[in-house]
């Protein structure tokens, strides 16, 4: 079958799409329209945290399906007071709002920001964030995004932040003013091409809030729910912040996501905050499947494991061919390509049965499920030694 036998014109045309509808997944495979099978190392953009249609996700939401789908946010749920005790638990952070996105996460750790700000700080509303940052796509979190490519879209943003740059704590010094309520941070910044902030520069970040009394906002969309090969990265880095948001792999692939804060920072009075959809059992049931999943020291254990095979094969791959770096932490890294072919690389990789993705365009990044197996990694990394090696014909692999 083709794939202009599907009306995709009846679908917002929002971006270029690879000339495949998918129509099935298990583990680390996805399958298209004419039956072709792909290894998935895009996972939804590191969504799928136990890769596609876990059976411990599908039969959590199957059995809440049957039992209570929403009562509506106005009541309380089991599922959704469940969840939150045990997101409490695993981050010593006190209170959570449930969300349907990543961005409404964000959006709602802006609020709560300002609302501590208007409570404790004379109105103070600015948040520091950094260039290149990522925060989501509504027009607040757009606004806290340092991305170059959002400036000229939907004048005008929302004011109030200013930006610092990453790894650099005078830029952040110097955004500091008598507005300002907080700063906020991609521990690793993903979209932005995996640039990792290092765990000193968020330790003298957590340092700096503190004595200024501003409040820490930690945006883990990305790097949370063991993507990093612990529960949230902050761990590594022996800090708590006062804000957390979480989404991604929060659902193992349903839109689940959270808003995390302290005693301290939770604000909000009734009335400031809510959604239809916020914190339905449905999908909470599908979080609270995740974290059994993904909690144990075991499973962390592996996916550090995994990580360092996944950065050993591409070190590899990196010496073999004179490119330029890996970066990343546990099954969230990036291969700089020190040249500007990442799209060629995955369109490549798209033909020879490979889900990569390319947020540079000199870089490539691989968020796997957590779950992917070794004998996976080897074979991606098979996948893209044939690639390279075809564009760099005057590279001997073999080191003659
Ligand atoms: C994906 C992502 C978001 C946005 O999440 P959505 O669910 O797409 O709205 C925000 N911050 C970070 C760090 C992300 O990776």
């Amino acid at each position: 079958m083709n794939v202009h036998t599907y009306a995709t014109h009846a679908l917002m045309e929002i971006t270029t799409r690879p000339p495949a509808v998918f129509v099935k997944g298990e583990g680390s495979w996805l399958w298209d329209h004419d039956g072709k099978r792909y290894l998935d190392f895009v996972q939804g953009w590191a969504v799928n945290c136990l890769g596609h249609s876990p059976a411990a996700v599908a039969d959590a939401i199957s059995r809440q399906a049957r039992e209570l789908i929403t009562p509506s946010p106005a009541y309380y749920n089991k599922i959704s007071i469940e969840l939150a005790a045990r997101l409490t638990e695993l981050s010593g952070l006190d209170r959570v709002f449930f969300t349907n996105s990543g961005a409404e996460a964000n959006e709602g750790a802006i609020k709560l920001a300002r609302k501590y700000g208007v409570l404790h700080r004379s109105g103070a509303y600015q948040i520091i964030t950094f260039e290149r940052a990522f925060h989501g796509r509504t027009l607040a979190t757009m606004s806290a995004s340092g991305k170059k490519a959002f400036e000229p879209l939907f004048e005008p943003k929302v004011p109030g932040f200013p930006k610092a740059q990453l790894n650099d704590m005078d830029s952040v010094r110097r955004c500091i003013g008598r507005e300002t309520v907080a700063v906020m941070i991609e521990p690793i910044q993903g979209e932005a091409g995996v640039l990792p902030a290092t765990d000193q520069f968020l330790r003298d970040l957590r340092s700096l809030t503190q004595e200024q009394g501003l409040l820490l906002i930690l945006d883990e969309i990305q790097t949370g729910i063991g993507r990093t090969g612990k529960m949230f990265h902050y761990e590594h880095v022996g800090i708590k912040p006062d804000i957390l948001t979480l989404g991604k792999g929060l659902g193992g692939g349903v839109p689940l996501a959270a808003l995390l804060a302290t005693e301290a920072a939770s604000c909000f009075a009734h009335g400031d905050q809510g959604g239809t959809f916020n914190g339905n059992p449905l999908m909470c049931a599908a979080g609270i499947a995740v974290l059994g999943e993904v909690s144990p020291e075991s499973f962390l254990g592996s996916v550090t494991e995994k990580g360092e095979l996944l950065t050993a094969s591409l070190a590899k791959l990196a010496k073999q061919y004179w490119l330029d770096e890996v970066r990343g932490r546990g099954l969230l890294q990036a291969l700089a390509l020190g040249k500007p072919v990442a799209a060629k690389v995955a369109a490549k990789a798209f033909e020879a049965g490979l889900l990569l993705n390319a947020p540079r365009p000199d870089t490539l990044r691989f968020m796997p499920s957590l779950t992917v197996a070794n004998s996976e990694i080897e074979q991606m990394a098979a996948i893209l030694d044939e690639i390279l090696r075809d564009m760099h014909p005057a590279v001997d692999p073999m080191g003659a």
